[in-house]
């Protein structure tokens, strides 16, 4: 075995994917399935130009990562035999007051200045866009590069795909991990695997797998909440964002709503307040969805980082040991950009520029 991947989220299987493709032999340790962590509850919104993006370096990244994804999920869906969806609706963010107004304009100005199409839409043409938003809509900022995934899907068809490729699952809890001779030895709940190299894609619980010598990262759990509903077909044309909330639609009529976000350790149930805020904002920006019919709630906890950005790269210390944790919100956006990343890391390119803005030893002895 070549290499061991620790988590089987989004990020674990898509970089299984790329590794097993470029030919390594992969063993991937999770004692739940793959996609039973954070990556369950995603959204899949791929935006990194609407509200809270307003780091350059994470921008930066999300327009390449999204850049990559139509050739990405065709790849995986291609090598799994089943379907990925993948919906470049573009984003419609929504503006209720002058400050909004104000914001969603600098917005707009960043997005010109950096060569990304936003078009801001007021009155009739806002309502024309999106006809289901409720009156107070003042206007909408449209980015049509904006788009959304299957989350859950492309996390199961990256497994798949990277099973059909030889990569070996195990449903095992990995305990600790020390450097040995020839690189790591990977204790789990049933024996020791010894890999030279190992990747730690843990989510929100990677701060727990630190080596002797090595810091934890600097992960912590933020619970976020999204629910399900079945509203009429094409109720919504975009993926609406709004304050405190937003809406993404898929082709049967399901809405996602999202999210709340929330301190509260490693607690993942979803909440009666949770729910009951989610439904009220969502009904106010688009009044249709009070008579959708509740499907499911889900939750996950998202992998925070103190910079908002993730840790992808090798460990300074531990040679052999590599990171792609702490994604926070974005996770499935740059899921693409951290497989191909890792899969270059692993064969031993270290020359991409990114790898300076994310490297882990930016928080400390990792
Ligand atoms: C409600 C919600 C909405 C979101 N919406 C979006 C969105 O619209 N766009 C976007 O880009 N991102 C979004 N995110 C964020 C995104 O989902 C996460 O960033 C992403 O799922 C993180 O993927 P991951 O693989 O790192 O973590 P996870 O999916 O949590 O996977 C980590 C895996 O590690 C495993 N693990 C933990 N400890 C061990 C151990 N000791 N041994 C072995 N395995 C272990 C866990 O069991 C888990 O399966 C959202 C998140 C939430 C919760």
């Amino acid at each position: 075995m070549d290499v061991v991947v620790i988590g089987a989220g989004v990020v674990g299987c898509t970089v299984a994917f790329e590794l097993a493709s470029a030919g390594r032999r992969v063993r991937v340790c999770d004692p739940r399935l793959p996609g039973g962590g954070a990556s369950f509850a995603s959204a899949g919104v791929l935006a990194p130009y609407v509200e809270g993006h307003e780091s350059r370096p994470l921008r930066d990244l999300g327009r390449r990562s999204l850049a990559q994804y139509p050739a990405f999920v065709d790849r995986v869906a291609a090598a799994a035999g089943v379907p990925v969806a993948f919906r470049p609706v573009g984003t419609a963010e929504v503006a209720t007051n002058d400050a909004d107004i104000t914001r969603l304009a600098r917005s707009k100005a960043t997005a010109d200045a950096e060569g990304v199409t936003a078009h801001w839409l007021q009155g009739t043409a806002a309502r024309e866009a999106e006809p289901a938003l409720a009156a107070h809509a003042a206007g909408v900022l449209h980015i049509p590069m904006h788009a959304a995934v299957d989350v859950p899907a492309l996390t199961a068809a990256a497994a798949v795909a990277a099973r059909g490729l030889g990569a070996e699952f195990v449903q095992t809890a990995v305990r600790a991990l020390a450097a040995d001779g020839a690189g790591i030895a990977v204790a789990t709940a049933d024996g020791v695997h010894h890999a030279p190299q190992v990747v730690l894609a843990t989510g929100a619980w990677s701060a727990s797998l630190a080596p002797a010598g090595a810091d934890p990262a600097p992960v912590r759990p933020i619970r976020g909440q999204l629910l399900h509903l079945a509203a009429a077909p094409d109720t919504l044309r975009h993926i609406v964002w709004g304050p405190d909330i937003y809406l993404v639609p898929w082709t049967s009529g399901t809405v996602f709503v999202g999210a709340t976000s929330e301190d509260v350790g490693f607690d993942e149930r979803t909440t009666a307040a949770g729910v009951a805020g989610l439904l009220t904002r969502a009904s106010a920006l688009v009044p249709a969805l009070a008579d959708a019919t509740f499907v499911a709630a889900r939750q996950g906890l998202r992998p925070g980082s103190p910079d908002d950005l993730p840790y992808v790269g090798p460990s300074a210390v531990v040679p052999g040991l590599f990171y792609a944790c702490g994604h926070y919100r974005n996770g499935a956006l740059l899921a693409p950009l951290t497989a191909s990343l890792m899969a270059g890391l692993l064969a031993g390119d270290r020359s991409d520029p990114a790898l300076a803005v994310l490297a882990p030893s930016r928080a400390g002895r990792l």
